[in-house]
């Protein structure tokens, strides 16, 4: 993918100095990059790098010991502020309840704050479902649905809220490769169609070159690289290069995308 998106529905959001521990153990190191309004901005690493925690910190689910993130040029280290924006995450075991249907689940937050009339949010979440191809199984329960309906419920619940920065741990893992290709083309229609900011955390090489308008690399709680597929592709960093070819290389055929 090339153009950013054109419609202006996604914001700007800058990371700058990052930094966490946990008992002491460095998690997040000095981290700092920008995504634009409306890009697809991929964080790709090995497991156990930092990638689910670093999103939680943009999030707000995790407080970091320093640095600063900001959405628009505002600090978000103030709920106040971070609630002025509508921020979304997809989370990588889905997080849908099991006691609940899938309209129910998707529905829960427009639900619990009273955003909308009943009427309005069963409207909302039905075209939420619709927008990412699930139809029909409004009334089943989470146990009922496969791998990758389970994703798209999980997409579709952060829909919801219209969202203006829209954060994905792991869409794909779990998903048989034709399931994740589909998972992949509809981050990319939502993208294209709202202009949603949307970071994609994942180690699926694949999907990180298939949807990224620029891929960062971490390795170890740091960023060791930023750069667009091509430039990225093409690295001659030991350490990214054995990344990129582990297991065979999914990369060999040229993405048309980013030539
Ligand atoms: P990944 O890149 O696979 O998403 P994570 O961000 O989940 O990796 O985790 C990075 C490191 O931080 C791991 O070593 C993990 O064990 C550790 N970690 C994550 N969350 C916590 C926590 N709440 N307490 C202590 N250690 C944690
Ligand atoms: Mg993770």
């Amino acid at each position: 993918m090339t153009a950013v998106s054109e419609s202006s529905n996604g914001v700007r959001l800058e990371v700058s100095g990052l930094r966490r521990s946990f008992g002491g153990r460095p998690v997040i190191q000095d981290v700092s990059f920008h995504v634009d309004p409306g890009e697809v901005f991929v964080l790709m690493g090995p497991s156990g790098s930092g990638k689910s925690v670093l999103l939680k910190h943009l999030i707000g689910l995790e407080k970091p010991d320093g640095g600063e993130i900001r959405i628009e040029n505002r600090s978000i280290q103030n709920p106040a502020v971070r609630n002025q924006y509508r921020l979304a995450m997809v989370f990588q075991s889905g997080a849908l309840l099991s006691s609940l249907t899938i309209s129910q689940n998707v529905g829960l937050y427009l639900r619990e704050h009273r955003i909308r009339p009943a009427k309005e949010i069963e409207q909302i979440v039905r075209r939420a479902l619709a927008l990412v191809g699930l139809q029909g199984v409004e009334d089943q329960y989470p146990a009922e649905l496969s791998g990758g309906m389970i994703k798209r419920a999980a997409i579709a619940r952060a829909l919801v809220v219209n969202p203006q920065l829209l954060l994905y741990d792991e869409p794909t893992s779990e998903l048989d490769p034709l399931m994740a290709a589909k998972i992949g083309e509809e981050i990319e229609k939502l993208n294209r169609r709202s202009g949603v900011t949307s970071i994609v955390v994942t180690h699926d090489r694949e999907l990180a070159f298939r949807i990224a308008n620029r891929i960062a690399v971490i390795q170890n709680g740091r960023i060791l690289r930023i750069g667009s597929t091509a430039e990225i592709r093409e690295d001659a960093n030991p350490f990214l290069q054995k990344f990129l070819l582990a297991g065979g290389n999914p990369l060999r055929k040229t993405n048309p995308k980013s030539l």
